[in-house]
């Protein structure tokens, strides 16, 4: 794939980053560099003891590395696609791609996968159709019967009756709690 210096600089998040990537251009400053047909990686020299691992995905020019960076691309990132934009040898001389490289590629292929399929099968079939559509079950109807014992049941309902209008004469004369409750003794 071609990859041109401007192409890559408008990929710059800002002109710091772009400034910053220009400064990581030294052979010296990369451990490791490759590309096949479709990512470049490479190993950048930073303040730590370990290198950062940065790589890219040719196809959508997505970038992801190692550092703490928040800017998306990083530095290491637009320095890489830099320095491939360069024609440096060291891209084309390089073996198969790491580990960390084939695992990216991987999980990245599997995510856009997941998104067309979702977006491909809109849910067509309403879950809730189906209770609605269920005939009453003949358990139900019975259950459903009049009372067999009416008869018992009224003289229940006058005992109630007698005893709530009891209650609500007691409620209607006592009088909200005044605020002396409690305090007087
Ligand atoms: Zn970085």
């Amino acid at each position: 794939m071609e990859l041109n210096r401007d192409q890559v600089l408008a990929l710059a998040p800002d002109a710091s980053s772009a400034k910053a990537a220009t400064g990581l251009l030294a052979d010296g400053k990369w451990d490791t560099l490759g590309a096949d047909a479709r990512a470049l990686w490479g190993e950048c020299k930073g303040s730590g003891a370990k290198p950062y691992q940065v790589q890219v995905e040719l196809g959508a020019l997505a970038s992801r590395c190692s550092c703490p960076s928040r800017k998306f691309p990083c530095k290491h990132g637009l320095a890489l696609m830099l320095m491939y934009a360069q024609g440096n040898p060291r891209f084309a001389s390089a073996s198969a791609p790491p580990d960390w490289v084939t695992q990216w590629l991987v999980s990245r292929q599997e995510r856009s996968a997941k998104k067309e399929a979702a977006a491909a099968s809109p849910s067509r079939s309403n879950p809730r159709r189906r209770f609605m559509a269920r005939p009453s079950s003949p358990r139900g109807r019975r259950r459903a019967a009049p009372d067999r014992h009416p008869v018992r049941d009224e003289g229940h309902r006058d005992f109630r009756q007698g005893w709530g209008a009891g209650g609500d004469v007691i409620k209607s004369a006592s009088g909200p709690p005044g605020p002396s409750w409690g305090t007087s003794a």
